[in-house]
């Protein structure tokens, strides 16, 4: 699976130096051309480092969707 060219993956940018929407821009084989949309600085990485991010991301939210998940069956029970 290839990630889009002008679709949004999360990444670490090294500039904002926090986990930021990065748009894909296009790649050469594995590498591929992202740009931050918060600062619009442009890094090249590897697809699997994008992936890793997506499956990490995915992870934290599945997590979160489960806690909430967890908290109205919770109050179903009180009612
Ligand atoms: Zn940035």
């Amino acid at each position: 699976m290839d990630f889009e060219v002008g679709s949004t993956r999360i990444y670490n940018c090294g500039i904002c130096n926090v986990d930021t929407p990065h748009s894909i821009k296009g790649h050469i084989g594995e590498t591929y051309g992202i740009i931050c949309t918060n600062c619009s600085s442009g890094a090249l990485v590897n697809e699997l480092d994008l992936r890793i991010y997506q499956l990490k991301w995915e992870e934290e939210l599945r997590e979160i969707l489960d806690s909430l998940v967890e908290q109205s069956f919770g109050c179903d029970e009180e009612n």
